[in-house]
């Protein structure tokens, strides 16, 4: 397994998580460096909510499994639509989700320093759906100097990232999350 190294050493980081597929190999690959992620739970652009408390409960039955500790930020779709405004119509990877990082990622880096938790990252840089540049434009944004980019898709976790869903019976979603890839994208995560 890939061993990584958080920036300045650290040991305790906050993880952004947007799903239980994307967090399996990301998670493995934290404990086996010796890094104590606290994992946030924060993604308000989920529609319907019935889908978001699907994912969010698939995480909570891995966290435990991993012995970490699982934050659960507010569910506010209506503040996410109005951080997307006027953006509905872009294609998925383009500008609508580019905006969709910012709000989650600036969510996370506020609660990671109201905790003191020096480095943040987020496993949506795990899912090959994402584009890698904009997740991490997204997180220099709104991070600044907390920001840690990682490709979490190199070192085989990209091939450990599916054994885990295998290996968990993982629900995985077909679609990225909000109402506009699902219109979009049926059949992509
Ligand atoms: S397609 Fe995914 S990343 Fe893009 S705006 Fe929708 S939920 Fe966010």
């Amino acid at each position: 397994m890939l061993k990584v190294e958080a920036p300045g050493g650290a040991k305790e980081i906050l993880l952004h998580a947007c799903c239980a597929p994307c967090s399996g190999a990301v998670l493995e690959c934290l404990r086996d460096s010796g890094i104590r992620p606290v994992v946030f739970f924060s993604n308000s652009n989920i529609f319907p909510r019935e889908e978001y408390e699907l994912r969010l409960s698939e995480l909570r039955r891995y966290a435990g499994l991993m012995g970490v500790e699982l934050v659960e930020d507010e569910y506010d779709h209506a503040a996410w639509l109005e951080a997307v405004r006027g953006l509905e119509t872009e294609p998925e990877r383009g500008r609508r989700c580019a905006a969709c990082f910012r709000f989650r990622l600036g969510r996370a880096a506020a609660y990671a320093a109201s905790r003191g938790l020096p480095v943040l990252a987020t496993t949506l840089a795990s899912s090959r759906w994402k584009v890698l540049d904009q997740v991490n434009a997204a997180g220099e944004a709104v991070c600044g100097g907390m920001w840690w980019g990682q490709n979490w898709r190199k070192g085989g976790l990209q091939e450990r990232r599916n054994e885990v869903i295998r290996e968990q019976g993982f629900y995985n979603q077909t679609w990225c999350g909000c109402e506009f890839s699902k219109n979009q994208n049926p059949l992509i995560q």
